[in-house]
Formats: C-alpha cells, sequence, structure tokens
C-alpha cells in the first residue's frame, strides 16, 4: 500500500518509527512489538536507515517484514550517505522486489567531527536531488516523503531559506 493513497482520507494518522535491531534479542523485541501495535492501525511503520556498513541492508530486511510478515504498510528510510546514484537505485529495486512502496528520502548526516556533508563521487548534495532521482527513475511506483525541521534544519542558513528548500524538495 502507498501511504499517499492513505493520506488521501484526509483523517489524522499516527506512524511508527524503529531503528533495526542489532541483535537476536532486539529482533525478537521488535517483531513482537510490531505484532503488539498491529491493532492500534497505523497508517505506517517506519525503519531508519544506517549511517553506513551491513547495518543498512537491515533496513531493506526489516521493511520486508514489517510489509509481508507483520503484514502493516512499510516506510523504508533512504540517506545519500556514502552511496552513488546506481547503488541507491540498487537499493531502490530491491524495494520494489519485497512490494515496499514508500521511501522516507533523506540527505543524511555528515560524518562525526564535520560539519559539512559531502556527497560521494555520483552521489547526491541534497535530499531533494535523491528525490528527483527517484521520480525520474521510478515514477510515481514509489510514495516518497521526507523531513522537515519546524524549528529549522541547524545548518539552515535562515528559516527562510530552509523553508524554500523545503519546497524545492517538495517539488522535487
Ligand atoms: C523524519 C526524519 C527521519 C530521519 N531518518 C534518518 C535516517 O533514517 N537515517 C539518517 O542517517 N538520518 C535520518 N534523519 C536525519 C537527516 O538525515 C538529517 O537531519 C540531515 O542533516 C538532513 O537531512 P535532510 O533530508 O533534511 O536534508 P536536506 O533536505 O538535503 O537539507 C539539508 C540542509 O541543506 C539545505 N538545502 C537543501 N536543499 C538545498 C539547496 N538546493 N541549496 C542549498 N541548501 C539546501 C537545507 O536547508 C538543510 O539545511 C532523519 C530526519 C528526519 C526529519
Amino acid at each position: 500500500m502507498k501511504v499517499s493513497t492513505l493520506l488521501q482520507k484526509g483523517q489524522p494518522a499516527i506512524s511508527f518509527e524503529f531503528f533495526p535491531p542489532k541483535t537476536p534479542q532486539g529482533e525478537a523485541a521488535l517483531f513482537r512489538t510490531l505484532h503488539e501495535l498491529k491493532p492500534l492501525g497505523p497508517a505506517f511503520v517506519s525503519i531508519t536507515y544506517g549511517a553506513g556498513g551491513s547495518e543498512r541492508h537491515k533496513t531493506i530486511v526489516w521493511a520486508a517484514r514489517i510489509q509481508n510478515e507483520v503484514g502493516l504498510t512499510a516506510m523504508a528510510h533512504l540517506t545519500c550517505v556514502g552511496s552513488s546514484a546506481e547503488e541507491l537505485r540498487d537499493v531502490l529495486y530491491q524495494y520494489a522486489q519485497v512490494g515496499v512502496r514508500n521511501i522516507m528520502a533523506l540527505r543524511g548526516d555528515p560524518p562525526k567531527g564535520s560539519s559539512c556533508f559531502e556527497p560521494v563521487a555520483g552521489g547526491f548534495r541534497y535530499a531533494s536531488e535523491l528525490v528527483a532521482f527517484i521520480r525520474a527513475e521510478f515514477g510515481d511506483y514509489f510514495t516518497v516523503a521526507g523531513g522537515g525541521y519546524p524549528e529549522g534544519h541547524p545548518e539552515a542558513v535562515s528559516l527562510e531559506a530552509d523553508l524554500h528548500n523545503l519546497r524545492t524538495y517538495a517539488v522535487g
């Protein structure tokens, strides 16, 4: 199910967000928790994407489990950190293959100790570029969500500039 379809009902919606567990005990606890929360009827359950390494694969695994084993609508987070457009395309194909149709497209944070985000060669500088890429490559197959910051993103030069960028994001 696409979240955009659910939101067309125009009614308040709740969702839950989890990070992929790191241990077998954590996996069992998340699975149990998801089943306990299911009767509350969340519009979707989102699963975060790590800064790098093998943990990232777990986002795909858990989005698929939420969707296909638990029977809730999954929203998979995806960031531009450390990935070229080609690598991101590959991840998106994996989501399409397991039936996940909702992507939270984000830029990601600079590495610890650095205040400046540096894209990899062939990668993206801003979340809006990732959104435009998803649209260009996959049409409207995915509902694409993004992050907004009511208090302004910490790197934004001003609240007005941040709002302008958020708008670019939304139409990107
Ligand atoms: C709901 C939510 C979920 C998140 N989940 C994750 C997650 O799973 N994993 C993770 O690593 N991080 C996650 N984050 C954190 C996020 O990656 C960081 O907050 C990151 O610093 C910014 O990401 P963004 O997608 O908002 O970036 P962007 O929208 O790219 O914005 C980043 C900065 O660049 C500016 N900007 C944007 N476009 C332009 C432009 N064209 N020109 C100049 N400046 C521009 C913006 O104003 C902002 O200051 C999440 C954040 C939110 C709000």
